[in-house]
């Protein structure tokens, strides 16, 4: 039986650790997809097109839009941000377990059109820790980490739309939080009908 594809996000206040922990996830385990996201927002220091996004222009994100080439897409302290279609449908179809990295809004569009995509939400060990974060990571301007905290006391009002937190406190314990959860999610009876429904039809013909 062909193993298949689990569609995960991954949401969590901004400067809680996201991007780290998917980077590590990434380089420990095998089977594991990042989709890019594209964006409008300004490339930071060090990122480069088509690696942490595709950054677009205003105009060309709405044509993505136009297109119906992005499976979702929202807009996150006056920028738009997007997953692009077709490279998760063929990751997917490959077997492999995609991830995306994408805030809350997003995630809920996520759930409405993939039932079994699995939701997982990062937490910071307190809010304290999560500004230190912000602030040590050094690629925003004090204005924009504020709007971002803002944002994370709304945030947190959804945090019960999803499947599970982990709490990025320490990093390695956490990668391996989030790879287990992920594991145990391939083995529900909602994501393996087809093998159900199969034993239910051999049974049958022993009876
Ligand atoms: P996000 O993608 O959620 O916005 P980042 O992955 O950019 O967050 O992490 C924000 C900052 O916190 C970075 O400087 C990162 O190195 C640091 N960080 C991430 N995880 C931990 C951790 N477990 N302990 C301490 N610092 C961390
Ligand atoms: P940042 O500007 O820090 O890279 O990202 C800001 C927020 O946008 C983060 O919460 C990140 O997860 C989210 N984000 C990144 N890509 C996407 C996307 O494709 N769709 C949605 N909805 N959110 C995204």
């Amino acid at each position: 039986m062909k193993r298949k594809g689990i569609l995960i996000v991954v949401s969590g206040f901004s400067g809680a650790g996201k991007g780290t922990l998917v980077k590590k996830l990434i380089e420990k385990y095998d089977n594991y997809a990042l989709s890019v996201s594209a964006t409008t927002r300004q490339p930071r220091a060090g990122e480069q097109d088509g690696r942490e996004y595709f950054f677009l222009q205003k105009e060309q994100f709405e044509q993505k839009i136009a297109e119906n080439g992005l499976i979702e897409y929202a807009c996150y302290c006056d920028n738009y941000y997007g997953t692009p279609r077709e490279y998760v449908e063929g990751q997917l179809k490959d077997g492999k377990d995609v991830i995306l990295e994408i805030e809350i809004q997003g995630a809920l569009k996520i759930r409405e059109q993939y039932r079994d995509a699995l939701l997982l939400f990062v937490m910071p060990p307190n809010a304290e820790e999560l500004r230190r974060r912000l602030v040590g990571r050094g690629t925003e301007t004090e204005e924009v980490i504020d709007k971002r905290m803002r944002r994370a006391a709304e945030e947190a009002q959804g945090i019960e739309e999803y499947d599970y937190i982990v709490v990025n406190d320490d990093l390695e314990t956490c990668v391996g939080e989030l790879h287990e959860i992920i594991l145990a999610a391939h083995n529900t009876p909602n994501r393996n009908k087809e093998f159900i429904e199969n034993i239910r039809k051999e049974l049958e013909g022993e009876k």
